[in-house]
């Protein structure tokens, strides 16, 4: 539509609202791509002509809209906004159900800020905008609906796209209400999983309650598993020219941030004018509750924020350019820079994926893909496609297939939350539906140990174990890990999860509100149903399945560094012991000038004893360094009909994107030094405010409140010096474009040229899913091979 279209004078404007929530992505995104159709007679977009067996939301949506107007709300009941100038809030604190713990952690809060301006720079670039505003959703709509009608223009609607957890149901149906009092619509689209709900073989309500099953049926749908992605406008509908103005917390948030400013090194422009507000000002609003109260379980400040650690295994800065930029490299560029060495000799990290997926350290390991897909930066139907362009140049193989496999596993979490409804968050979990006897069982007082977060004190397990002080090396680096970077590998959360639920046998939502509070990629349903699937509530048939922490930890940190890397005070250790430093006596913790405390962990302290010890882990005491590594992968995973490709033995040259090993805690900067072959994005975190490894300021990381406590200060565990982060490229408009080539070229075949319509050029070929089926029977390696102590379970 040309601005000679649109309405004149006193003509009456026609307005579409698109709320977006977990959705913040132009690229396959159904609430852009059909509020651009004006008619469904009209199609010809093979996506939308989708022959499924079930009518779909979607199929009569179409727009005559004259303007679209995106928003986005902070909603106060997901994140704290108390701490924004002025503002007033309309309910309780943004805190986790049980234990109270703040909803939306530090890392994450930041993230969701980037993902947010990210968008708003995208949309401004294809002729629209985003409104942003702070409060409730279901408000903030209801008012702008009003003020539209009030100031003489028609409302065609309000569209969101569907989500499948409590909270979100909840907003929908205030948003439902509030709109049949004005009589305007509400439509919804399907944008989240990979397999559109409507082309699931079966009714939601029998999804299958095991993973295998559910993914040999959705793998019977072969090529039409995965619908194509939706195009993209290439220039969208206008942003409506007057917005009314409506009673809701407003910031004048005009001030204009360009991307690259997202990255923090960019010093803020001094222009704002008077009354604008930044993204660090947000932030810093955002932040500022997390540090000042007293209860419960504050633990990153936003001096930590200010930084990342540096070995974080998730460097990147939220938002849909980042993601696709991530996805370029992942999937279809690799370390070079060169188009014209993306070819078989230099392949993308992707084609290591099996092998490289349980590795500790580093970005390369896995696709890190879950913060962009939990809020709807990045499509899974485009990194399907991404597959198959991969697939194409390379081949297909097990590499391939297990990144598909992860990908059901996360719709398969879906469907069953959508299943079991509000069984999610309970303590009984799925199984109180599934197996009633046995649920009943683990209801009765004392199978689940309970927490006061409030009462018990610094030297209770659980705190311990939230402090990242146990005494097991392997846990605590794991907990460290996440509260320095809001990132925790797989195979840690998996270790954690069991260690918390099963090993010391208390209720498991305290995890799982803790990894809820926490985790940057954040998504309600893998966070709980991963945590009832390991605690034993929830879809693993073999229920009592444990893992052992100290085999794990000789597994997969077979020569320690990723245990000296978030745990200093061990780093002169030798790896014989590391994992279990309870063993050695006075004599050699002096020779390792390791301090003797009960429970702190500082620079050069570590607890003596750890919390509880298991019979089951002393036959894993003696194994030496290296023996028996699973870090490059495990021989008893496979795929049954998949072929076994670039399959490297233990003890083999590291793969690609690695890092290396680390010399010395601190001393090798994991991030730079894989983030300077991954170019742009992986720019992250303001300068370091000083280098306390240097000052050797690191105090022990005391009980949490005593931590936020007044006057008491946190001072991460954090190692590296202020220019450690100096292998990271600052970004440039310029190789800005490279993300946005991918998309638009590498995917499409066509030039590099960016398009905001970028996945919507991609070529037939690219859609068409050449996966075949993962077929027949096995493949249950992510449900079996090994169980009992060994921890060889899915995933
Ligand atoms: C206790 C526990 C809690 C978890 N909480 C979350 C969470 O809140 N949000 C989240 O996205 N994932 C969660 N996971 C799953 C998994 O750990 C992460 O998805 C994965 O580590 C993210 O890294 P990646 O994107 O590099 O994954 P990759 O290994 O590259 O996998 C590709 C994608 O597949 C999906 N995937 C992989 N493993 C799983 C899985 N086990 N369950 C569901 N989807 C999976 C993710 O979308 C991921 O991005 C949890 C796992 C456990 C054991």
């Amino acid at each position: 539509m040309s601005v000679n279209d649109l309405p004149k004078g006193n003509q009456k404007r026609k307005v579409l609202i698109c709320l977006l929530r977990l959705d913040l992505r132009i690229h396959d995104n159904p609430l852009f791509h059909y509020a651009h159709v004006a008619s469904h007679q009209d199609l010809t977009d093979s996506a939308d002509n989708y022959n499924s067996e079930k009518s779909h939301d979607e199929d009569t949506l179409a727009s005559t809209a004259d303007y679209l107007m995106p928003v986005y709300v902070f909603d106060e009941r997901e994140i704290e906004l108390s701490g924004l100038p002025d503002y007033q809030r309309k309910g309780p604190e943004a805190r986790t159900q049980v234990y109270g713990f703040w909803k939306t952690g530090g890392f994450r809060a930041r993230f969701i800020s980037e993902s947010v301006y990210d968008l708003r720079l995208r949309l401004r670039e294809a002729g629209s905008d985003l409104l942003i505003r702070f409060g409730r959703p279901e408000d903030v709509v209801e008012n702008l609906v009003k003020g539209f009608k009030e100031q003489g223009d028609e409302v065609e609607g309000v569209w969101m796209q569907k989500e499948m957890t409590f909270q979100e149901i909840q907003v929908e149906g205030e948003i439902a209400d509030r709109l049949k009092r004005t009589n305007t619509p509400l439509r919804f689209v399907h944008g989240k999983t990979l397999i559109h709900p409507s082309d699931l073989p079966f009714e939601i309500a029998d999804t299958p309650d095991v993973f295998t099953p559910f993914r040999k049926r959705v793998e019977t749908l072969g090529p039409r598993m995965v619908r194509p992605s939706l195009a993209a406008p290439s220039t969208f509908k206008a942003f409506p020219p007057k917005v009314p103005s409506i009673p809701d917390y407003a910031l004048d948030v005009s001030y204009e941030v360009d991307v690259d400013g997202l990255s923090s090194r960019v010093p803020e422009s001094q222009e704002k004018t008077e009354g604008q507000i930044s993204f660090h000002d947000i932030l810093r609003g955002l932040l500022r509750p997390l540090n000042d109260t007293a209860l419960p379980y504050s633990l990153e400040g936003s001096a930590l924020l200010q930084q990342r650690h540096s070995g974080s295994a998730f460097p990147l800065r939220g938002g849909e350019s980042s993601a696709l930029e991530r996805l370029e490299w992942y999937f279809v560029r690799g370390k070079s820079a060169d188009s014209s060495r993306w070819g078989k000799a230099d392949p993308p990290p992707v084609a290591r994926y099996k092998q490289t997926r349980n590795n500790l350290i580093g970005h390369a390991y896995s696709t890190k893909m879950s913060p962009f897909l939990a809020y709807g930066s990045i499509s899974p139907r485009v990194i399907w496609e991404a597959l198959n362009a991969h697939e194409r140049k390379f081949g297909e193989d097990q590499n391939t297939y297990w990144v598909r496999f992860e990908l059901l596993w996360r719709d398969y979490f879906f469907f069953v939350a959508e299943k079991f409804g509000d069984l999610l968050f309970d303590i009984g979990g799925y199984e109180k539906a599934t197996d009633p006897r046995q649920a009943e069982k683990k209801m009765q007082p004392g199978w689940w140990k309970m927490w006061d977060p409030v009462k018990d004190g610094a030297d209770h397990h659980i705190t311990r174990l939230l402090e990242g002080r146990t005494g097991i090396p392997f846990i605590d680096a794991n907990i460290l890990e996440l509260r320095e970077s809001g990132f925790m590998s797989n195979r840690g959360r998996q270790n954690v999860a069991s260690f918390l639920s099963k090993d010391l046998g208390y209720d498991w939502r305290i995890g799982a509100e803790f990894f809820q509070s926490h985790l940057i990629d954040y998504d309600p349903t893998s966070n709980y149903g991963n945590w009832q699937y390991v605690a034993g509530v929830g879809n693993d048939p073999r229920a009592s399945r444990q893992f052992n922490c100290i085999k794990q930890a000789k597994d997969y940190d077979s020569h320690g560094e990723y245990v000296k890397m978030w745990i200093p005070a061990l780093r002169n250790l030798p790896v014989d012991i590391l994992h279990t430093p309870w063993l050695m006596d006075a004599d050699e913790r002096r020779r390792y000038g390791l301090k003797t405390t009960t429970m702190d962990v500082t620079m050069d302290a570590y607890p003596m004893k750890p919390i509880i010890e298991s019979e089951s882990w002393r036959k894993h005491y003696d194994r030496k360094e290296g023996v028996g590594s699973k870090m490059y992968g495990n021989p008893q995973e496979k795929v049954k009909d998949g072929k076994v490709k670039r399959y490297k033995k233990p003890g083999q040259a590291r793969p690609h994107g690695y890092g290396g090993p680390p010399q010395y805690y601190g001393a090798t900067d994991y991030v730079s030094a894989s983030a300077s072959t991954y170019g742009p994005t992986a720019s992250y975190g303001m300068p370091a405010s000083g280098n306390e490894r240097e000052r050797n300021v690191i105090p022990p990381l005391r009980g949490i409140r005593g931590s936020i406590g007044p006057g008491a200060s946190h001072v991460p565990l954090r190692t590296g010096s202020p220019g450690s982060n100096s292998g990271y490229a600052t970004p440039t408009n310029n190789n800005r474009g490279s993300g946005r080539g991918f998309v638009g070229g590498v995917l499409g075949g066509a030039a590099s040229t960016f398009s905001n319509n970028a996945p919507s050029q991609l070529s037939a070929a690219d859609r068409e899913t050449s996966w075949r089926r993962g077929g027949g029977g096995g493949n249950g390696n992510h449900e079996g091979n090994g169980g009992g102590n060994n921890g060889n379970g899915r995933s």
